[in-house]
């Protein structure tokens, strides 16, 4: 494990500040003027577009509202800016340039760090799948036949991905009870979150191309957290055959953050031991998951913040680079901004189940928050925030928090009451 890389921002430096030296996580940024690329440091942010402008980083792109073009570039290109800001950043090496570009993180807005190409959800947790596969089905045939050897997933919606702290509505749909005769169309009564980490895809692939799992892993540019908000009841109707259509459509919430390979690399890990042999175009050639602890909060209106669910990234049956590799063996093309959920992080126990689904086993037992109230599922007003560590010797990586608070549903826009 490296040590703390020490800089002249001194707030870098505090063991328990999420973005020291040696994190260096990309974002999009604005101080009431045109948002452009940032690195967190400490406390601050540090302007890319105006350590561009001046001649301190190469033309990257990052005087644009998106980190695409840097991300399309590639690991060499991404390595040497990374490089370059540590020499601005490391201790002893202030200029008045350098700090000058800096602003205060609580001052600023962040935006959505990168333009979503498409956004492809994974369903990689084995807890998870064998939890919603007793719920939804039956205990003994909880896994789908095909789980234990590819990783599978649906193509979900971009337009809808949006960064941490912005707000949504309750969302509307069809929904049928088992005991209805008929479905109905209204808001959402099972509204749900889903813990998951974001791979983020920089450097694009060609359609026909395939690639091994070495090759996805040197695609993808970095770690998201991911917010993947479900309507169960939604769901339960409309999924078969097809898989999740409305019920995921209406939001999916990512950090501000994007925290990169490198500065992931000291907390690789393996996947979990195989059950059966995966074929050889997905299977592990080396640690490519990550020990990241992550953790869900839920804040009732008027209520005090609650830890709802503790688990780590490292209990995924699949990691992101054999979802990638998966993803391209037809032939499909992958753009730089693709965004791949890696599927809800489940733990094997209750308090580390990543969805309210499962921590509530299906709306039976409702759970207690510190202040007394009681939850099933979202009620309006409710805020969830995601947040993930990646505890190093004497300093931590954090995503910044993935949060968001539910608004009433705006049912008269559709015809309702
Ligand atoms: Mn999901």
């Amino acid at each position: 494990m490296p040590d703390l890389i020490r800089s002249w921002v001194e707030t870098a430096n505090a063991p328990q500040n999420p973005f020291p030296l040696n994190n260096l996580p990309f974002g999009v940024f604005s101080a009431g003027d045109a948002p452009r690329c940032a690195v967190a440091i400490g406390d601050n942010v540090l302007d890319l577009g105006a350590l561009q402008a001046a001649g301190l980083l190469p033309d990257h792109g990052f005087d644009a509202p998106a980190l695409n073009t840097f991300m399309a570039k590639g690991k060499e290109v991404w390595n040497d800016v990374r490089q370059k800001l540590t020499d601005l950043l490391r201790e002893g090496n202030k200029t008045q340039a350098v700090a000058d570009a800096l602003h205060d993180l609580s001052g600023v807005t962040m935006h959505l760090p990168f333009t979503v190409a498409e956004y492809t959800d994974f369903y990689a947790g084995r807890q998870h799948a064998f939890n919603v596969g007793s719920l939804f089905r039956d205990p003994a045939n909880a896994l789908p036949p095909n789980w234990l050897h590819i990783p599978i997933g649906y193509n979900g919606r971009a337009s809808t991905v949006v960064v941490s702290g912005t707000d949504f509505h309750r969302p509307m749909g069809q929904m049928k009870g088992p005991q209805d005769d008929m479905p109905s169309f209204g808001p959402c009564k099972r509204l749900d979150i889903e813990l998951e980490m974001g791979a983020v895809v920089g450097v694009p692939s060609e359609m026909g191309d395939t690639v091994s799992v070495d090759e996805a892993d040197d695609m993808i540019f970095g770690y998201v957290l991911l917010n993947d908000w479900s309507a169960r009841d939604i769901q339960a109707w409309e999924y078969q055959p097809l898989g999740p259509f409305q019920a995921k459509a209406f939001a999916t919430t990512i950090s501000p953050w994007v925290v990169t390979k490198s500065a992931l690399a000291p907390f690789r890990c393996a996947t979990p031991p195989r059950e059966k042999e995966l074929l050889p175009h997905i299977r592990d050639t080396g640690p490519m998951l990550y020990d990241i602890d992550l953790s869900v909060s839920m804040t009732a209106p008027n209520g005090t913040p609650t830890v709802i669910c503790r688990t780590n990234y490292n209990t995924l049956y699949y990691s992101a680079a054999q979802q990638l590799a998966h993803h391209a063996s037809s032939g499909c093309a992958m753009r730089t901004g693709d965004l791949l959920g890696s599927g809800t992080i489940s733990g094997p126990e209750k308090g580390m189940f990543g969805s309210l689904l499962e921590m509530t086993w299906g709306g039976k037992d409702a759970i207690t928050l510190d202040d007394g109230q009681t939850r099933t599922f979202i009620e309006d007003g409710d805020t969830l925030t995601l947040q993930g560590n990646a505890q190093g010797d004497g300093y931590c990586i954090g995503f910044g928090a993935c949060t968001g608070t539910i608004l009433p549903a705006r049912s008269a826009r559709n015809g309702g009451s």
